[in-house]
């Protein structure tokens, strides 16, 4: 046996490389079983180690930062200023079908030609006015805000901050496993992390993306806004701004492909609908 062989085998158990490798996939192993939830409406199980207090945390600081950087160039529009009005009323809507009417939800018009809305963590919308014409009417606004909604449904900021801690164990564990053995993992570490974005994170992004839009299906329908109305939004979307690049390195889906899957959900949404007690004037 080669001399560096025999030091490492009489090296203590606990510095053995491979003992440390089984250590971190067992504690690891039981810490995700510890931590998988179902995510509403759509029923996946996903590994989720970031508690709603420690999200509302992170949400506060993002919230804070973004209203102070708008409200110094005084961009959002006033209360009663009718798009205000119009988006909120949607909103209020689609909050009630979701059954998260505790959350306190605020939503924010901006004025700015970028065609944009976004949720923070926490149910803060904003809606930037660039997309008004996109969306055209209610039912236009109910599919965009919906979305929205929908990531707040799913939690999945937070699931995202999962994600990114994730990246670090990784790269810590790569690091404490090449200073045990002696090689140099750390050095892998760097494309190893550019496979996982690729492989992972970005595949990852776009299913998040798709489970909001189904999502939001359901609840268009629950709330009962016309769900095909995503559909016309969409291509207008596709007919102003393109496809936005290739799917695979994106972090959204193509439009195109999100329409193919907004008309494979309509019949479920339009039963949904017509479950809904739409007719008494909601
Ligand atoms: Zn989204």
């Amino acid at each position: 046996m080669c001399p560096r062989c025999v030091e490492r085998t009489k090296a203590p158990l606990g510095r053995q490389p491979w003992f440390v490798a089984v250590c971190g996939i067992v504690t690891f192993g039981g810490y995700y079983l510890a931590h998988l939830d179902t995510v509403p409406i759509s029923g996946r199980r996903r590994f989720i180690d970031i508690t709603p207090k420690q999200e509302a945390m992170i949400a506060q600081v993002a919230y804070d930062s973004i209203i102070e950087e708008v409200r110094h160039a005084m961009n959002f529009l006033p209360d009663d200023h009718p798009d205000v009005i119009v988006i909120r009323k949607v909103a209020q809507r689609l909050i009630r079908a979701t059954g998260l009417t505790g959350l306190n939800w605020e939503i924010h018009v901006v004025a700015s030609s970028t065609p944009n809305a976004f949720v923070l963590p926490g149910g803060k919308i904003f809606v930037y006015t660039g997309i008004l014409p996109i969306m055209r009417d209610e039912d236009g606004v109910a599919a965009v805000l919906g979305h929205e909604i929908a990531h707040q449904v799913a939690r999945h900021s937070a699931e995202k901050f999962t994600f990114t801690k994730a990246r670090i164990v990784v790269r810590c564990s790569l690091t404490l496993v090449g200073a045990q053995s002696g090689r140099r993992y750390a050095v892998a570490s760097t494309p190893l992390m550019r496979i996982m974005r690729a492989g992972l994170e970005l595949p990852f992004s776009r299913k998040c993306e798709t489970e909001a839009d189904q999502v939001r299906s359901g609840l268009m329908a629950q709330a009962c806004f016309d769900p095909t109305a995503a559909i016309d939004v969409w291509k207008r979307m596709e007919k102003a701004h393109g496809h936005r690049g290739i799917e695979y390195m994106s972090t959204h889906p193509r439009n195109d492909s999100r329409v193919r899957n907004f008309e494979r959900w309509m019949p479920e949404a339009q039963e949904r609908r017509a479950q809904s007690d739409c007719n008494s004037g909601t």
